[in-house]
């Protein structure tokens, strides 16, 4: 679906479906030529990261492997919960590999910061982030996120795989969710 589907219930549409397919491309370039002449695996957070893993990948114009964890973070409301708990771990020994975590929104940054030093504990030969967003609260964690798609003011969003109670997911823009449907 698109914004035109749910417009009472955005604020305002953030990005759209061309814009972000445009960063994404933007950011494959980067990633190409970062990783020139490396072995690269893409590692994609459940279930958010779906989109962004399908898009981005799909702009490389070389080789990668793909592999997903699952970790829970956020409840089913809009606030972090503060807990990290691996619900499913990777299938593939990552030790002397090249990892690129992808998310869609670091927000606390205490899910990515927890999971990069977790994969880091398991002797990969390097492991960096990408997100397609960033919230301001995340510079203040210490975890370094090498790919930004945008930095976004401190506000509710969903779309492109963004849920709020694991709805618009689907939706193919990002929006600022309306306080009407979450209060
Ligand atoms: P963090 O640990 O606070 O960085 O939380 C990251 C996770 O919280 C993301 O992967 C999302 O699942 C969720 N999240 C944070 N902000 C938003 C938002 O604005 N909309 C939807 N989900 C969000
Ligand atoms: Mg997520």
């Amino acid at each position: 679906m698109d914004a035109a589907d749910v417009r009472d219930d955005l604020v305002e549409v953030l990005f759209t479906e061309s814009q972000i397919q445009g960063r994404l491309k933007e950011l494959a370039a980067e990633i190409e030529r970062d990783y020139e002449g490396k072995e690269l695996l893409l590692v994609g957070v459940l279930r958010g990261a779906v989109w962004v893993m399908a898009d981005l990948a799909r702009q490389l114009t070389r080789h990668v492997e793909i592999d997903w964890m699952a970790v829970s973070s956020y409840g089913s409301g809009t606030k972090s919960s503060g807990v990290v708990r691996i619900l499913k771990d990777l299938d593939t020994d990552i030790s002397g590999r090249h990892v690129l975590v992808v998310d869609e929104i670091i927000d606390t940054g205490l899910t990515l910061s927890w999971l990069t030093s977790n994969l880091s504990s398991r002797n990969p030969a390097s492991v960096e982030i990408a997100t397609l967003l960033r919230k301001p609260e995340a510079l203040t964690m210490p975890v370094e996120v090498k790919y930004v798609g945008w930095d976004i003011p401190n506000e509710f969003v969903v779309g492109y795989g963004l849920d709020y109670r694991e709805r618009y997911r689907n939706l193919r823009d990002i929006g600022t969710l309306a306080p009407h449907v979450y209060s």
